[in-house]
């Protein structure tokens, strides 16, 4: 009796669960309604630097994001004035929840539970209403860190963790980063070689058809890299040398098969 009523109640945790996410998914890609996205600054440096740069960001810092997704979805033909709106929040003082390198599978889960419930707590404490989409941007100063640890996006939770650089320089391409990480979070996939980085022949290319190939001048956001070559790729410097490519399109539901 007690076994059937545990495994009762565990199915019941799992159903909501599955129900949850299966609302979220069909609620943020109906595009039916202006999706709602919040940017979290985090201050993770924690110097003078970090912290003026933090201080300074306005709604304007993450306006082209906005821009980007909305020119991008109208060139798909979705219908409503603004898809998207992208706003800024007051910076979050509590770190997100570190993720420890090699993680396993387990561990991984373990982790997107502790950012799931991270995330409701931080939006919680902004006392705004909370974002569709709340992706937490973490700041590091370029002086001391060349190097940044991966971004993620996650469509379970609706909540994605981008590392980026506190330099005013690098705030056009850190949008970059937050832009391919909220299409992770509608469902868009990567569209790149994890081993080489390399843009994925034609998903991870703008422009397939251009003759000749190469050098490609834009950049599909899912990619991240455009091809200089066929051995040399870099990183677009803003979201106006980046497209959204029909798979990508596709995944986030701005069109149907
Ligand atoms: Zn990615």
């Amino acid at each position: 009796m007690w076994r059937n009523l545990r495994i009762l109640i565990l199915l019941l945790i799992l159903g909501i669960a599955a129900y949850g996410n299966w609302y979220d998914r069909l609620s943020t890609t109906d595009w039916d309604d202006m999706l709602y996205i919040g940017v979290f600054p985090v201050d993770e440096a924690g110097n003078e630097v970090s912290r003026d740069y933090v201080a300074r960001l306005s709604d304007d810092s993450v306006a082209d994001i906005e821009k980007f997704l909305n020119r991008e979805a109208k060139r798909y033909g979705i219908a409503i004035d603004r898809p998207v709106s992208v706003r800024l929040y007051p910076p979050v003082t509590e770190m997100p929840p570190e993720r420890a390198a090699g993680a396993n599978a387990l561990q991984n889960m373990w982790w997107s539970l502790k950012v799931r419930l991270y995330a409701r707590r931080a939006s919680r404490a902004s006392g705004r209403p909370p974002p569709q989409i709340r992706i937490f941007v973490r700041y590091h100063d370029p002086t001391f860190t060349q190097s940044v640890p991966h971004s993620v996006g996650m469509q379970k939770g609706l909540v994605g963790v981008v590392h980026a650089f506190a330099d005013r320089e690098m705030t056009r391409a850190n949008n970059v980063v937050i832009a391919h990480e909220i299409l992770h979070t509608l469902g868009a996939s990567d569209k790149y070689d994890p081993e080489t980085l390399a843009p994925l022949y034609p998903a991870g290319y703008a422009e397939p058809d251009r003759q000749p190939r190469y050098p490609q001048s834009l950049t599909e956001i899912m990619a991240g890299r455009f091809a200089i070559d066929s051995q040399t790729f870099e990183m677009p410097n803003t979201l106006d040398e980046v497209r959204v490519g029909p798979e990508t399109a596709l995944e986030i539901r701005w069109t149907k098969r």
